[in-house]
């Protein structure tokens, strides 16, 4: 990709000191600036995205925007961890425009660990309501947008688990439940943000003694993605697991006779109804720090907000759109009972502060 190969031209050059190479990086240089500023090139318009999102439907996405602003996208695609450890080490030399996470708690860490710059677009603050916003700069703006929400649900199979044993976040570690549970590793974000809200909920004592108990009732070690889980349920492996809501509405609108058959197996249940509500992750975006493109950025994270891109996130993905009178035409979002469960509020500063203490309750479950 271009923007590794760049990366690595500019590291070179800093890097060695023989004559020869001295030569060569004098060479380079006038080189790279000859064409830094030929007409050609400084009429090319880029951002440089580097993105979490690993959904291959959002191919559409990204062509959608260099189509409507000529502006082309050079992506690098890594986890949340990933991204923010790369920023951390290119500092004021990274080449990144825009950050695109797919976990709240990350946003909030990037965020406090100041790798993105406050955005001030009258387009953003109209379009994204307040509270999926990160923290506002000195001179106002925020520092982070969210774009799209996915639930954090439970699948049972329908055939082994009665509804009723299922319907908590905390059934997961009841004993009743034993041998049942399948579940991606404790450590992915998906899970330590559901953990941290649920440290907020229940305190430590009650937290810790929760993940021991779903250690104990795991059907096997945990591997594998949540798509994974849920055909592992279907397959009669485990019989209850924890997904994000669009891994499943992905399946419920796969033609595929397998999926379908998966599909019909297993029950779906939004937790904690009758209590604090269910968990609901964040997928967002920031401008970087020192973004090299900021216009640019901006103008990405605006379109991500416009009700093309929206549409997208809830038919394409399958997550909810969160820009303000954009409404929901998903069958299988629809399914599953639109938006109009009931969702867990702890602030995500929060639960981004409560992710340290959960990742060291998990080492002392011994849950991977
Ligand atoms: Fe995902």
């Amino acid at each position: 990709m271009f923007i590794e190969n760049d990366l690595h031209f500019v590291y070179h050059l800093g890097s060695d000191s023989s004559t020869l190479t001295m030569l060569k990086r004098i060479l380079s240089l006038s080189l790279f600036t000859l064409l830094a500023s030929s007409p050609a090139l400084a009429q090319e318009q880029v951002v440089n995205i580097y993105s979490a999102r690993h959904y291959p439907s959002d191919e559409a996405l990204y062509s959608q925007f260099t189509r409507t602003t000529g502006i082309r996208i050079n992506r690098v695609d890594a986890d949340d961890a990933g991204i923010l450890a790369r920023l951390r080490a290119e500092g004021s030399a990274s080449p990144a425009d825009v950050i695109l996470l797919v976990d709240a708690a990350r946003l909030w860490r990037g965020e406090a660990d100041g790798l993105f710059q406050p955005v001030k677009s009258t387009i953003l603050d109209a379009a994204i309501p307040a509270q999926l916003r990160g923290a506002a700069g000195s001179d106002g703006g925020s520092a982070w947008y969210g774009f799209s929400t996915r639930a954090r649900v439970i699948v049972y199979d329908k055939i082994k688990v009665k509804r009723e044993d299922v319907d908590t976040y905390e059934e997961l570690g009841d004993a009743k439940n034993k041998g049942r549970l399948c579940i991606r590793s404790g450590s992915h974000p998906y899970n330590l943000s559901l953990f941290g809200a649920v440290l907020e909920h229940l305190g430590d004592q009650k937290t810790e003694a929760w993940l021991k108990g779903m250690v104990d009732n795991m059907a096997r070690a945990p591997k594998g993605g949540d798509t994974d889980q849920i055909r592992a349920v279907a397959s009669g492996e485990c019989a209850v697991a924890v997904t994000n809501t669009y891994y499943l509405a992905r399946l419920m609108r796969s033609s595929k006779p397998e999926d379908q058959a998966v599909v019909e197996r297993v029950g779906v249940v939004f937790p904690n109804q009758s209590s604090w509500g269910t968990h609901v992750n964040i997928a967002g975006g920031a401008v970087a720090k020192h973004a090299k493109n900021p216009a640019n950025a901006v103008k990405f994270l605006e379109y991500l907000a416009s009700p093309q891109a929206q549409e997208h996130f809830a038919n394409g993905n399958n997550e909810w759109p969160t820009a303000k009178g954009v409404k929901l035409d998903n069958p299988a979002l629809q399914a599953m009972g639109g938006n109009s469960f009931k969702s867990e509020t702890i602030p995500i500063s929060v639960v981004g502060r409560n992710s340290v203490k959960v990742q060291q309750m998990l080492d002392r479950a011994g849950f991977r």
